[in-house]
């Protein structure tokens, strides 16, 4: 597979230490490192060649990184998407948590009161 869609990547000149995954190390600025991963998610957000990158790490299988929109663990596990809004989760609980924000939450929350007073009426 050409290599050539990195020449592309948004995230080409940016500090290599921006794409590690949070650790959550007893001890680690927890808050910090994920403030620094949704920012990395971001750049992800507005890259032109996600798609290219997303096929380079299905094929790769990435530990440790943020890559193509997701967060890629320790032992290669990628994030869920919010079931809200489809943001990568990035939250300690993560394999359990179905939403990336407090805000998303209340907003599904919301909504599904909406609905389930919509069906009652
Ligand atoms: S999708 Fe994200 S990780 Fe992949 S090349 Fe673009 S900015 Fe970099
Ligand atoms: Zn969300």
């Amino acid at each position: 597979m050409s290599q050539e869609w990195r020449l592309h990547a948004v995230c080409r000149t940016t500090d290599p230490a921006m794409w590690d995954s949070p650790t959550y190390a007893p001890g680690s600025d927890i808050q910090a490192d994920v403030a620094r991963v949704r920012l990395a998610l971001r750049f992800c957000a507005v890259c032109p060649v996600v798609a290219a990158c997303n096929a380079d790490a299905v094929a790769t299988s990435p530990v440790s990184v943020v890559r193509a929109g997701r967060v890629y663990d320790a032992d290669g596990q990628a994030s869920r998407d919010c079931e809200h809004c489809g943001a990568a989760i990035v939250t300690r609980n993560r394999a359990m948590a179905r939403h990336c924000s407090k805000s998303c939450r209340n907003a599904a929350r919301y909504r599904a009161a909406r609905q389930e007073r919509l069906t009652a009426a």
